[in-house]
């Protein structure tokens, strides 16, 4: 007979490890959570901008039963509503049966990623070449956007008041565009730079067009290549130039997300950060059915620019939101705030073993070793950080392991490294606690961002635990 001894039973219950996924969770499970990713993957695919996923979004939740609600309009309980915030922001509501003075429960993630948008006036030749000049949006490492394929997604705004949607380089048989980069034999000089200074803002032009416009058998010489590139899309979008003035044109990596690796457990793809979030948010609120708390699911804009603007987390609507649903119920809206619980749903830094010096593994988000939460964010001294309570922490903890949601706690990274917050601050500024959640991410901001299939599926259960 072979017994355990007291040390190992003791460290068994007193020593935390970390839980891994494939340790903690069936078979069926696993099968569960490869069928999830399949459909999160195409979701993904069709929501690169947050107008898109705003589109789609709403979609869905039409599907699933739920109507436009507009700020003033009665609601009562049971009521599954969202609101489309000028359709680049967007909030799922249930309407729970408990009093509305428990307080609310917030999921807050965001729909816009790092990108390349076009400038007001993008279009330009040079020697031959017509190019589009950006002005990068959100966290972008200048390098990762060269030489890669890039689609043009957006919508142009006409004299006559009317919007155009664009999308170029998505469907098969689609263009691309793209930024050159110098050949190796000839990056002497480049090499010696540092990445800031061999990758700056006003070199990221995008190529569009290498040909002159055509007038019968005659080549217009004088900005030939200009011309051309107006002549296409005045044909396919009946636009003219001055329409840029008034777009919002985003360059981003074309081409669709996939499974990384041999065993395929993981996904590549742009804009996980914080689509993944939004996403697994959006399906908990979808299946929750009628709850006992009222949910708020936000989809935010702007959050990779500080969340400021009538889209971003910082501006009124989602206290108006509250504010006017206490009313419509009968209630205090500052007595509801304060009874209410935030999770703001926002992607975790992966531990990157290729990159070991940058984390304090202890402390880190391992992938496959699911959701990860976060009682704190900013940088230095937890600067600029909404450091939640070890109350609500612990709350959070208990709901989770109650519906064997696997977890960890983790930091973005070593101290004094960097930092980086989300919107937590925005929200908490309201007398609502609120505490970090996500999806670890590897080679996050990148244009090609890698996530595990078994975090996003814990994602989902954990905001499925909370949607009650
Ligand atoms: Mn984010
Ligand atoms: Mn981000």
């Amino acid at each position: 007979m072979c017994e355990e001894k007291r040390s190992e039973l003791l460290a068994k219950e007193l020593i935390y490890k970390k839980k891994n996924v494939f340790e903690a969770k069936s078979a069926d499970e696993r099968a569960a959570m490869m069928a999830f990713a399949e459909d999160y993957k195409k979701w993904l695919d069709t929501s690169k901008t947050e107008r898109e996923a705003v589109d789609t979004m709403v979609e869905m939740l039409s599907a699933a039963g739920f109507r436009e609600y507009n700020l003033g309009d009665e609601v009562k309980a049971g009521d599954r509503l969202y609101l489309n915030n000028r359709g680049k922001s967007l909030f799922a509501i249930t309407v729970g049966t408990k009093n509305i003075e428990d307080g609310v429960r917030i999921t807050a993630s965001h729909i816009d990623s790092p990108r390349l948008d076009l400038k007001p006036c993008p279009l330009y030749e040079n020697e031959g070449v017509g190019y589009f000049k950006t002005h990068y949006y959100g966290g972008v490492r200048k390098y990762q956007w060269a030489t890669i394929p890039l689609a043009l997604h957006g919508v142009i705004t006409k004299a006559d008041g009317s919007l155009v949607k664009v999308n170029i380089g998505e469907d098969a048989g689609d263009p691309v565009f793209c930024i050159s980069d110098l050949l190796p034999h000839l990056a002497k000089d480049q090499a010696q730079k540092t990445l800031s200074q061999a990758f700056t803002g006003e070199g990221l032009n995008i190529m569009v067009c290498t040909s002159p416009y055509m007038d019968g058998d005659e080549v217009v010489k004088d900005e030939g290549v200009k011309l051309n590139v107006m002549a296409m899309l005045n044909e396919k979008y009946g636009i003219v130039e001055a329409d840029f003035l008034s777009a919002e044109l985003e360059i981003v990596p074309a081409g669709k997300s996939v499974d990384v690796g041999l065993d395929r457990w993981l996904i590549g793809g742009y804009g996980h950060d914080d689509r993944c979030c939004a996403y697994t948010s959006l399906k908990a609120i979808m299946g929750a059915g009628e709850t006992e708390y009222t949910n708020i699911v936000a989809f935010a804009d702007k959050e990779e620019t500080g969340s400021c603007g009538v889209s971003g987390m910082k501006c009124s609507l989602l206290i108006d939101i509250i504010e006017n649903l206490a009313k419509a119920m009968g209630a205090n809206p500052t007595v509801v705030r304060s009874k209410s619980i935030c999770l703001s749903a926002d992607v975790a830094a992966a531990y990157d073993p290729n990159y070991p010096e940058v984390y304090e593994k202890r402390n880190s988000a391992i992938l496959h070793s699911g959701v990860a939460l976060a009682k704190y964010t900013g940088s230095g001294g937890k600067g600029n950080t909404n450091d939640t309570s070890a109350e609500v922490v612990g709350f959070v903890r208990g709901m989770f392991d109650s519906e064997n949601v696997i977890w960890q706690l983790a930091e973005l990274g070593r101290v004094d490294q960097g930092g980086g917050g989300t919107v937590a601050m925005y929200v908490s500024q309201f007398n609502i606690d609120t505490i970090d959640i996500g999806v670890p991410v590897i080679s996050m901001h990148a244009p090609f961002e890698v996530i595990s299939k078994a975090d996003l599926y814990e994602a989902y259960e954990a905001f499925v635990a909370f949607c009650k």
